[in-house]
């Protein structure tokens, strides 16, 4: 017997072939489409991508599983072994997969460097809630804000405990991600997720405190100068009562005063002059 138990026994395989057929009917794929899945596993989905669409190209850590996908013998199926975080993903016009929830973030986050139409996609519950979720409610951070800068996200519905062999702890959700250009005006992208971070590390400080928190980690010297441009009414709010436009603003002008200080540093005169 093939010592695949090991790795198997923390993944979670869709069985129920109702929520399948949902998944490729919300996929809306066509003849001529190449669909990326994150995590074949023994390829339940990916046969029924498969038979929709032009190209499959399957990632798999796990060599047994690709060794299982090799056996489907699927011509239009390419099996890539490795690390979805490591590998190169080529082109393609759709991800379709049900993700392993441990990459959950970082993947979508590599997913956004790449050019595609449509993303439905698996993940645990309580991760999907944090992705869609707006300003004044518990699940709104970080998550929310980094996802939606680049797409928009709807839950398409709530799938049980049992749709999996084995059966995990929690619920999952399907979810569909259209990328579209940012909406928010920042300065600097990087800056920025980085502002937001540093802010909801303090979520329930007011946003005086939590911005000089920020302003510190992100190494603006001239914290108090700093702090004096912001808009006086947001500074009694939580961050987590702010629109990510409000926070976009912010952080523009927290990068700015960074800016001014980095540039007068340099001695080459005021920033404004640019
Ligand atoms: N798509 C299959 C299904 O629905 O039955 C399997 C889904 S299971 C939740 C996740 C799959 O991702 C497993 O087959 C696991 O081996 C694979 N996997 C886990 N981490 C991975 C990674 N970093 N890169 C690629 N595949 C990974």
């Amino acid at each position: 017997m093939k010592p695949v138990m090991k790795t198997r026994i923390n993944q979670h395989f869709l069985i129920d072939s109702r929520v399948i057929e949902r998944i490729i009917n919300y996929a809306n794929i066509h003849k001529t489409e190449t669909i990326l899945e994150i995590g074949a596993g023994f390829g339940n989905l990916t046969k029924k991508l498969a038979a929709e669409a032009a190209n499959v190209i399957a990632v798999e850590s796990d060599p047994h599983l690709v060794e299982a996908l090799g056996d489907l013998e699927l011509p239009n199926v390419t099996i890539v072994h490795g690390d979805a975080l490591k590998v190169d993903f080529p082109k393609f016009d759709k991800v379709v997969s049900n993700l392993p929830y441990s990459i959950s973030s970082e993947v979508t986050f590599k997913l956004f460097k790449h050019s595609f139409e449509l993303g439905i996609l698996m993940y645990q519950y309580e991760f999907a809630q944090r992705m869609i979720a707006t300003p004044g409610t518990k699940d709104y951070g970080r998550l929310s804000i980094g996802i939606q800068y680049f797409a928009d996200v709807k839950v398409l519905e709530i799938v049980p405990r049992t749709a999996f062999r084995p059966p995990p702890e929690v619920r999952s959700a399907i979810v569909k991600i259209v990328p579209r250009p940012p909406f928010l005006d920042v300065v600097d992208k990087d800056f920025f997720f980085d502002f937001v971070a540093a802010v909801f590390t303090q979520r329930r400080k007011q946003m005086k405190n939590a911005i000089i928190n920020a302003a510190h980690m992100l190494g603006v010297k001239d914290v108090k100068k700093a702090v004096n441009l912001l808009p006086k009414d947001l500074m009694h709010k939580r961050p987590e009562q702010l629109s990510p436009e409000e926070l976009a603003n912010l952080s523009n002008l927290i990068y700015e005063a960074r800016y001014d200080w980095v540039w007068k540093q340099e001695n080459l005169g005021p920033a404004r002059s640019l």
